[in-house]
């Protein structure tokens, strides 16, 4: 909700807000909804678009993070970033419950059941 100015609090984004003091030069506001101060400053950080962006580059432009970094203007650690934060709120994937586990020590029975054993000449030494 956005008031008539265009100040909304930055955290819940509510319009009921009162004029709480000044700091550093700027008008100090609270928020009547969630008790949070803010100034009438633009927000930290980089926009949402630019991130999403990243993330596409990254995932589906198969681009680097520095390459990313240095086509908009910020750090590679901070693409690095962006990504895990994406890839952290993303649901679990599901994996079907028919796959089979074998392990590596259990491939020799495997193997040895499906093909047929080598012939002794195979092995032979030529001489
Ligand atoms: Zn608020």
């Amino acid at each position: 909700m956005v008031s008539a100015d265009g100040l909304c609090c930055k955290r819940c984004g509510g319009s009921d807000y009162a004029r709480s003091g000044v700091v550093r030069g700027h008008q100090r506001y609270r928020c009547r909804t969630c008790g949070c101060h803010f100034t009438d400053t633009p927000l930290r950080g980089k926009p949402p678009a630019m991130k999403a962006l990243a993330v596409l580059l990254y995932g589906m432009g198969g681009m680097s993070f520095s390459m990313i970094g240095r086509v908009l203007g910020v750090s590679d650690v901070a693409v690095l970033k962006w990504v895990r934060a994406e890839a952290a709120a993303l649901p679990e994937p599901k994996v079907p419950v028919a796959a089979v586990t074998v392990e590596i020590d259990e491939m020799w029975h495997f193997i040895k059941n499906v093909w047929p054993a080598p012939s002794a000449s195979v092995f032979r030494d030529p001489v």
